[in-house]
C-alpha cells in the first residue's frame, strides 16, 4: 500500500476535525503529499471521519489521477492539487467549514490581527478568496491567487484552508484561525477589535520561526 504513514495520518487528523470542533458531519478534507514521488494521500469524498480505514484513503498524483485506492477522492481535490503545485515547501492542506471562519467567508471579511496568534498563518490578515463553485478548479487556482504567501485564506461563502510544511502545521493553522476569527466576531458583536499593526505582528512571526518553544508556553 503506497503512503501507509500518510493514510495513517490522514485517517488521524480526520477524526481530530471533528473532535476539535473544525468541522461537523463529512464536511472539510485533509491531504499529504510527498514531493519526492509526486504523490499526495487525500480523504474520500463524504465519509464519516470515525469510520474511514487507512485503506479509503485515496492517492493521486498532481494530474488528478488516482494511483491507487477504490473510493472516490474529495470533491475538493484540485483545491489540494494546486496549493502543492503552486506552494514549494507546502505537504499538508486542511479544509474546514469551521463555524467561525465560515462565518467571516459569508460576511466577505479578512481574519484580522485581533491577536497575535494569527502569525501562524504567516500573516497579519487571512485574506478572502472571492466566491467560486465548490469542487472547481476556478476555485483552487483563485485560493492560490488570494492566499499569496500566507499559509491560509478564507473561502467567501464557504470556508476555510490552511497549509503548513507537515500536517501538524497546517492543522494548527487551521485551529488557530478559527479561534482568531471567533475573538474577532466576539469583539464585533461589542465594539470594534484593536488590530495589531503589521509591523508587530511581523515581530511576533519572527519570534515563532526562531523560538519554536515559545509557542507552547502562549
Ligand atoms: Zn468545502
Amino acid at each position: 500500500m503506497l503512503m501507509e504513514k500518510e493514510r495513517n495520518l490522514v485517517v488521524e487528523y480526520g477524526k481530530k476535525l471533528i473532535t476539535e470542533n473544525l468541522t461537523d458531519g463529512t464536511g472539510g478534507n485533509i491531504s499529504i503529499y510527498d514531493p519526492e514521488t509526486g504523490l499526495m494521500a487525500i480523504s474520500p469524498s463524504g465519509m464519516d471521519y470515525f469510520i474511514i480505514q487507512p485503506e479509503d484513503i485515496v492517492i493521486m498524483n498532481l494530474d488528478g489521477e488516482i494511483v491507487e485506492g477504490s473510493r472516490k477522492p474529495s470533491s475538493e481535490k484540485d483545491l489540494h492539487i494546486e496549493m502543492y503545485k503552486n506552494k514549494p515547501g507546502i505537504t499538508a492542506a486542511v479544509h474546514t467549514h469551521s463555524m467561525f471562519c465560515t462565518t467571516l467567508a459569508c460576511l466577505g471579511m479578512p481574519i484580522y490581527s485581533v491577536h497575535y496568534v494569527l502569525a501562524d498563518a504567516a500573516t497579519d490578515v487571512v485574506p478572502v478568496t472571492p466566491y467560486v463553485t465548490y469542487g472547481t478548479k476556478d476555485l483552487a487556482l483563485a485560493a492560490v491567487e488570494a492566499m499569496g504567501d500566507a499559509k491560509a485564506t478564507i473561502l467567501a461563502n464557504h470556508g476555510f484552508i490552511s497549509v503548513g510544511k507537515n500536517i501538524g502545521d497546517a492543522f494548527g493553522i487551521a485551529r488557530e484561525c478559527e479561534w482568531v476569527a471567533q475573538i474577532q466576531w466576539r469583539t464585533m458583536c461589542v465594539g470594534k477589535p484593536n488590530i495589531l499593526s503589521r509591523e508587530e505582528m511581523e515581530r511576533v512571526m519572527i519570534k515563532f520561526q526562531t523560538h519554536g518553544q515559545v509557542k507552547e508556553k502562549k
